[in-house]
């Protein structure tokens, strides 16, 4: 059968990363240790061993780290890549995934403060604001 392309437009196939919706550092510009810096994905709350959930189906590609910071990649069926750093993968590369399936637990891993860095690329290789793309649509309020 043919993946349709907008499959990802389907908003019952997504899912929430976190079990809060408190989003804590926006995508843009910003000053990272008293430096410009441009955040290319979001910071969504998530204390030291909370569930981090897939928000969309699809296949674990990496589990590779940067540096100290611990990370799980997955592709979705419409060839975008979802990026869920600062946490320990509880998945394995190669394992299908399902929307809100439990992909890893946040473990504070390269930050200060225990958070999801989550990006989105919907094409496989640039990344989006995911608040205007992915995340259109859902409950989630901005705190510091
Ligand atoms: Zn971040």
């Amino acid at each position: 059968m043919m993946l349709l392309i907008n499959q990802l437009t389907e908003r019952s196939l997504l899912h929430w990363p976190t079990n809060n919706s408190v989003v804590t550092s926006n995508w843009g510009p910003r000053t990272l240790n008293g430096k410009p810096d441009f955040h290319k994905g979001v910071d969504i709350r998530a204390a030291n061993g909370e569930p981090i959930y897939s928000v969309s189906g699809g296949k674990v590609i990496s589990t590779k780290g940067y540096g100290n910071i611990n990370q799980v990649f997955i592709r979705d069926d419409a060839g975008g890549v979802h990026g869920y750093a600062n946490v320990g993968a509880t998945v394995s590369v190669g394992d299908s995934v399902y929307p809100g399936q439990i992909i890893a637990t946040s473990d504070g891993s390269g930050t200060s403060a225990a958070h999801l860095h989550y990006s989105y690329k919907p094409d496989g290789v640039n990344r989006v604001n995911p608040l205007n793309t992915v995340f259109k649509g859902m409950d989630y309020e901005f705190k510091n």
